[in-house]
């Protein structure tokens, strides 16, 4: 496969100026492709670029705004099979998650394509009867986006659709593991026929493209979608600026089994949700905790499950959860699973890297009990394929553990009686729950968390609204 590896400042493909870096197939820790890295000139570039890009892009009508959205989803569903096999290929999960993956990405393109025909404002009647006044949405001017490792070509989408619709330019910054679905995409934008400098992809060093961004007095908006960790050190340097933020950060999201629970199916659909990616999904359910009634027929019908899993290369017929994205990312499930083993905790299924695969990041799913609130695992994300199952006897309590996180992204419970499952649900300090069911990513819903899981939404009638600012004028009428 050949695979879009230069930087994309104002339209032109640029090799960058600093060293470039390797992008390594998962599956293998195989490099896949090299590139650029950077350098401040070339920032410097991409930043004019988006504040010329800015203008022109915000004088485009959005009824034309909302029909280039639309040829891009096209776009991205004839050649999903492509796409897909690019991010299969960096990120490692299955060819099937990779094709849908990109069939979501062109789903929220449709979804702004709409939204973008609906930027209302209103007019309110003023104190007397010569004024009123107009209150309308404007793009909020160019954006310095970051996205993660996990959905390379899901995130950037969602967030590049929202500021398209909106009217913002855009510079994007992808993960270092996984720029390469990112560049496809603005490769795909800008045949369709995006204007130069709209949409700008730089690749690099973190630390240093973050700094040199969000301090310019060019970017008006961050949005990132990552770590609480970084979230924090972007929030630090957009206060600098006065930047408006969205912040898309990790959570550890409970599912509480009520003692109504049908254990079995809760407990397939637990293992279908778990490990798909490998578990690296910001809403991947995190910590079980079971009521006792159900609990061993819970955990005998995950630990079958989660033995029947295929573990193996993305692009393997068969395969049903590939390797971890990177050997630093294995590295710290390792030390979760270690940390937990060496207090007490049992391993029912799992605990070792995939045997047989002595290449590639893979590491098998893991189910785990018998744990106690001082191993690491039940207050760390794990963003991997770890199942932590606690056993409680009181709901209270189970309520107080699921909140007792400094994290509030995502929560699930089950019953039988859905009322109660309902008013379980409202207790739990979290953005989105979902009840009997693991669904809660849909461009139609606004995603987004609480608490240390960051503010901002992506998706629903909300998504839009991030990337506009209100303008008030009082005027005689
Ligand atoms: P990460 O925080 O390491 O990286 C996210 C982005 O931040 C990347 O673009 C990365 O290059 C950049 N970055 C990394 N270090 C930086 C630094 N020092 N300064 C500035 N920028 C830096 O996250 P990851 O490992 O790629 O992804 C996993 C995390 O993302 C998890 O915590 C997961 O829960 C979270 N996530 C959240 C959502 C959501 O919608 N809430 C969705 C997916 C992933």
């Amino acid at each position: 496969m050949t695979y879009r590896n230069q930087l994309l400042v104002d339209g032109e493909w640029l090799d960058g100026g600093g060293t470039p870096f390797a992008v390594l197939d998962p599956s293998t820790e195989r490099p896949i492709a090299e590139v650029q890295t950077a350098t401040d000139d070339d920032l410097r570039r991409a930043l004019e670029a988006a504040a010329r890009g800015g203008k022109t892009w915000a004088a485009v009508a959005p009824w034309d705004r909302s029909l280039l959205l639309r040829e891009i989803a096209a776009r991205m569903r004839d050649r999903a099979g492509d796409l897909g096999a690019i991010v299969t290929a960096e990120q490692g999960k299955t060819l099937a998650e990779g094709i849908g993956e990109v069939r979501v990405g062109a789903d929220y393109f449709d979804w702004y394509a709409d939204e973008a025909r609906r930027i209302y404002g209103r007019v309110v009647p003023g104190r007397t009867a010569d004024r009123r006044m107009t209150i309308t949405h404007e793009p909020v001017g160019p954006v310095a986006a970051f996205t993660p490792n996990n959905f390379p070509w899901a995130l950037p989408a969602r967030k590049v659709a929202a500021a398209l619709a909106a009217g913002c330019s855009m510079v994007l910054k992808p993960a270092e593991d996984t720029p390469l679905s990112a560049l496809a995409m603005a490769e795909l934008c800008q045949d369709a026929g995006l204007p130069a400098g709209v949409l700008n992809v730089v690749t690099g060093d973190p630390a240093h493209i973050s700094s040199v961004l969000v301090g310019s007095p060019v970017i008006r908006k961050i949005s990132l979608t990552g770590s609480v960790a970084v979230g924090k050190l972007l929030l630090a340097l957009g206060a600098q600026g006065v930047k408006r933020a969205s912040m898309e950060l990790g959570g550890h999201s409970p599912v509480l089994v009520l003692a109504d629970a049908d254990p079995v199916a809760a407990a397939r659909a637990a293992v279908a949700s778990k490990f798909r990616n490998c578990g690296q999904v910001c809403v991947s359910p995190s910590r079980f905790l079971v009521s006792a009634a159900v609990y061993d027929e819970f955990v005998a019908e995950m630990v079958r499950q989660t033995e029947k899993l295929v573990v193996g290369p993305g692009t393997e017929a068969g395969s049903e959860t590939g390797p971890l994205v990177s050997a630093r990312r294995r590295a710290a499930v390792e030390e979760l699973v270690e940390d937990a083993r060496g207090k007490g905790a049992k391993v029912l299924t799992g605990g070792e890297r995939t045997p047989g695969r002595p290449s590639g990041y893979y590491y098998q799913p893991t189910v785990l009990t018998d744990l106690t609130p001082d191993m690491r695992v039940l207050t760390e994300e794990p963003f991997g394929p770890l199942a932590p199952v606690v056993r409680f006897d009181d709901l209270d309590e189970a309520i107080e553990i699921a909140n007792g996180v400094e994290v509030g992204l995502a929560g699930y419970v089950f019953g039988t009686d859905v009322l109660e499952a309902e008013r379980v649900a409202a207790r739990l300090d979290v953005g989105m729950v979902s009840v009997n069911s693991y669904l809660l990513a849909l461009p139609e819903a606004p995603f987004g968390g609480i608490k240390h899981s960051g503010y901002g939404h992506e998706g629903g009638s909300e998504g839009i609204l991030d990337y506009l600012s209100v303008r008030y004028v009082n005027a005689p009428c």
